[in-house]
């Protein structure tokens, strides 16, 4: 269509102006604030990265309570002043696919540059014990969505069932049973609950529930679109095919949809499912993607995803196949015993061409998809921020720094801006947001997590910030400090 390139060159002049006004308002305001105030926290002379407003600069910044109050080049003072020459101050990272939700992987995380670790793609069945447990007692900003495996298996089997792990969701055998037409209604109860409750929109974990009809699917993307509630979904085995399907129960149902992992879901058709995303988004419609920059997956062995035919569905053998609890790669024999058993398994099946592709794009997002703790855990649970960085922006240089921040900050804050409003105000270095900051030397940036080593800390966090609260201090994790807030919406179905 002739009009699009117009259109889209005038949308890019009219961002331009905004911007600049914005960037104008922000470093004029700044000689009207008293210059004798004293902040709570000044950081001076750091590499200032916002991906907003696109702010790339020598500044100082100043925190007062949580937030950002200043940014200027101006001197400041403040009750505590950190050195920032020499440095990058980027908002913290973002992580939307994050199934370890506690402090023990926040332990991690946040050595891994990540300030909100939510759980999107699964959600939780326990969703209000969750939230109140965590509260007051978080290390990072925390959250989650709907859980419609765990709604739709207790809706088959057993109402009142409880699903307190991820594990005890994909192993219930209802997951192989469909949905009949009949339940619908009362799975749009549960997930009306969950999502009164503060929940962040609804996972669908399809591709985990292989004879869910599309009836049975659609239906949920219909309630979203209805509601205006973002889908966060793995999608169905099947490649090109299975995102068509997703694209197209989303823009039928005008629903806001994220598809979890892409270069796991699409393999071989990788260029052809980032060229949807694409031009979906081109046309207009709310469809965003991430990746974990690692080529293998992770999953419950015990999972529908191992039924018969995975060879060929993933394209990979038993050798493929990594044991978590011991390291070992399976055998036939071995990968019986186990999937009786249930448990983790780390499954090499993508190639590194994907993932490369996925990281160049502009749709793409970063996204660990990290697991609960385990000592020989996939290695993206804890090194995958600090991995985009040190590989993709400093080795293969595939993207630049500014990609990658924009990357883990702002572009998954905007997913989320339609249901929480206030993650307006995260992943932006910006007067008025929240500080939620971190600070370090881009070439002491490194993940130290391996397939072999598993968890690891990342290196490299000079400074972690969590709204307002020192977190990593010269590089150590203080002791007794729970910065964290609850992510939740705020609806009334
Ligand atoms: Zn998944």
């Amino acid at each position: 269509m002739a009009h699009l390139p117009q259109l889209k060159n005038s949308r890019v002049f009219m961002r331009f102006v905004f911007y600049s006004l914005v960037v104008l308002l922000v470093f004029s305001c700044k000689k009207a604030k008293e210059p004798n105030t004293i902040y709570d926290i000044v950081i001076e002379g750091a590499r200032v990265i916002d991906p907003e407003t696109q702010t790339d600069s020598v500044l100082n910044v100043a925190i007062q309570n949580d937030k950002i109050a200043i940014l200027t080049t101006e001197s400041l003072k403040g009750k505590k002043v950190i050195d920032g020459r020499d440095k990058i101050l980027s908002p913290g990272f973002i992580d939307l696919h994050a199934h370890g939700q506690t402090n023990l992987e926040n332990e991690y995380q946040v050595f891994d540059g990540v300030t909100t670790a939510l759980e999107l793609e699964i959600g939780i069945d326990t969703l209000k014990q969750y939230y109140q447990a965590r509260t007051g007692n978080a290390l990072l900003n925390f959250g989650a969505s709907a859980c419609q495996l765990a709604y739709r298996n207790k809706v088959i089997v057993k109402d009142d069932r409880v699903y307190n792990t991820i594990y005890e969701e994909l192993n219930d055998s209802a997951v192989n049973v469909a949905l009949t037409e009949d339940k619908f209604s009362r799975l749009r109860e549960k997930l009306k609950d969950a999502l009164n409750y503060g929940a962040i929109g609804i996972g669908v974990p399809v591709g985990y529930l292989p004879n869910a009809s599309i009836k049975e699917i659609e239906d949920v993307y219909a309630f979203a679109g209805t509601h205006n509630i973002p889908v966060f979904s793995h999608i169905r085995e099947g490649g090109a095919i299975a995102f068509q399907q997703a694209i197209s129960d989303a823009i039928l149902n005008k629903t806001q949809l994220h598809l979890c992992h892409l270069p796991s879901m699409a393999r071989k058709d990788i260029a052809f499912c980032l060229d949807a995303v694409e031009k979906a988004q081109a046309l207009g419609f709310p469809i965003s993607t991430e990746l974990y920059p690692y080529t293998a997956g992770n999953t419950e062995i015990g999972s529908a995803i191992f039924n018969e035919g995975w060879q060929e569905r993933l394209g990979c053998t038993y050798q493929d196949l990594q044991w978590v609890e011991t390291g070992e790669r399976l055998t036939p024999e071995t990968f019986k015993t186990y999937r009786k058993k249930g448990g983790s398994v780390i499954v090499h099946m993508m190639k590194e061409k994907w993932v490369d592709s996925a990281m160049a794009s502009k749709t793409t997002m970063i996204a660990s998809d990290g697991g609960s703790y385990s000592p020989l855990g996939h290695p993206r649970s804890s090194g995958t921020f600090c991995k985009t960085i040190h590989t993709y922006v400093k080795e293969k240089q595939l993207i630049t720094i500014n990609n990658a921040i924009e990357k883990m900050t702002l572009m998954p804050a905007k997913v989320l801006e339609g249901i929480v409003p206030d993650m307006k105000l995260r992943g932006r270095t910006q007067p008025g947001s929240y500080a939620d900051l971190l600070l370090f030397n881009l070439d002491d940036i490194k993940d130290n997590a391996t397939y072999t080593k598993g968890f690891q800390k990342s290196s490299g966090m000079d400074y972690v910030i969590v709204n307002g609260k020192i977190l990593i201090e010269h590089g150590e994790l203080q002791v007794n400090l729970f910065p964290g807030k609850a992510i939740k919406s705020q609806l009334n179905l």
